[in-house]
């Protein structure tokens, strides 16, 4: 039964008197929550999204993230972005979004925290492998897999399964896992870290990747969104090319982060929104001018060709995605190797979901070993 967390603590009163006063109407209030699946006493110094937040932090799945790959793996060096460094910008971006429009920062912080909590190792690459392995009982997404892991799979509370998290958490990553539809919209909270998610990922993976030697600035020069953060950084001097590199890379965030605030301004300007209930019935409000947006594509269209299908990140992504795929096949065939844990799972999930489940958790190098010692055994 889905509980309210409403009663009258003063600690509670103060947050409710705090985002009255600093929080747009079109803001999810925490007085305004839905509560959670299974009823629980309110805290008073502490919020229910800042509750989610910090269970968030505590779960195994979320310090496993330093070891899981973004883009390129640990194996190429130790500069580039893991997904627990990428999951903490896109973070922080989400939060000053959230702030200059007023909307609800500790909400967006927990949505953040937990955006990618589902990832295999090797980030996309192992996302498809498994996809592959369980094509027949339902497949593999990340998206998904952070809802099973935040209702399922994290047992850390005697009273419930998961993490019982509040249902405005969940409606925002429910929005990331299902299908588009271009008649529901989730909450201007929930749009706001996908903003940010693309606005993180489009800025470090060119950085990361000229960092690694993937690509050149001159080759960079040809996409307008970058020459355009050369000409404001350099300002008619010479930089170096490691100077030039991380200003542009914080000059594209700003750039970004700058006209979505400019353009989502205007959009709820017009829209006069009277509260959070309405953004459901309209297409999404958070989003970047025509002119940014085109750049955006542009440039993603320039680092899917030229970083993402890099011959050297093929190489690791296939021999990547090989080693789950046969670590999927020997615990199929062995399921006794599985932890005692998985094993009693499996009568209940069924074997596959299981050992997906088991693989989807591993780190990189825990995938690595794990390869090692089963293919031996
Ligand atoms: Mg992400």
């Amino acid at each position: 039964m889905a509980g309210k967390d409403r009663e009258s603590f003063s600690g509670f009163e103060s947050i409710a008197d705090r985002e009255k006063l600093l929080l747009a109407r079109f803001a999810i209030h925490s007085t305004d929550t839905k509560g959670r699946k299974y009823a629980e006493p309110v805290q008073e110094y502490r919020g229910p999204f800042q509750r989610d937040r910090d269970r968030i932090i505590h779960t195994a799945a979320y310090r496993r993230l330093s070891h899981k790959t973004q883009v390129f793996t640990n194996e190429l060096g130790d500069y580039h972005r893991n997904r627990l460094t990428h999951t903490l910008e896109v973070c922080s971006i989400a939060r000053t979004i959230a702030r200059a429009l007023k909307l609800n920062e500790d909400l967006v912080e927990a949505m953040a925290l937990m955006h990618d909590i589902g990832h295999p190792p090797f980030g996309h690459s192992g996302e498809d492998a498994l996809n592959e392995c369980l094509i027949d009982d339902g497949g593999f997404s990340h998206n998904r897999h952070a809802l099973r892991i935040v209702e399922v799979l994290e047992n850390r509370y005697p009273d419930f399964p998961g993490l019982n998290l509040s249902l405005e958490t969940l409606e925002g990553q429910q929005f990331r896992a299902a299908k588009k539809d271009a008649n529901a919209s989730p909450s201007l909270e929930a749009q706001v870290v996908d903003a940010a998610d693309s606005i993180a990922y489009d800025s470090h993976d060119a950085d990361d990747a000229l960092e690694l030697g993937l690509l050149d600035i001159a080759q960079l020069m040809e996409v307008s969104i970058w020459s355009h953060a050369v000409t404001k950084v350099s300002e008619g001097r010479e930089l170096s090319p490691v100077l030039l590199r991380r200003s542009v890379a914080h000059e594209l965030i700003d750039v970004q982060v700058k006209d979505l605030l400019g353009n989502t301004m205007l959009e709820l300007d017009r829209l006069q929104l009277r509260s959070a209930e309405e953004i459901k019935k309209l297409p999404p409000v958070v989003g970047h001018s025509e002119q940014i947006m085109h750049q955006k594509k542009d440039f993603e269209s320039f680092l899917m060709h030229n970083v993402y299908r890099h011959p050297n990140v093929i190489n690791v992504r296939d021999s990547a995605q090989q080693a789950l795929r046969n670590l999927f096949e020997i615990l199929k065939s062995k399921p006794h190797l599985l932890p005692e844990n998985y094993r009693l799972r499996s009568q209940e999930i069924g074997l596959h979901r299981t050992i997906g489940d088991y693989i989807a958790g591993m780190t990189d190098r825990f995938a690595w070993r794990e390869h090692a010692r089963l293919s031996d055994d």
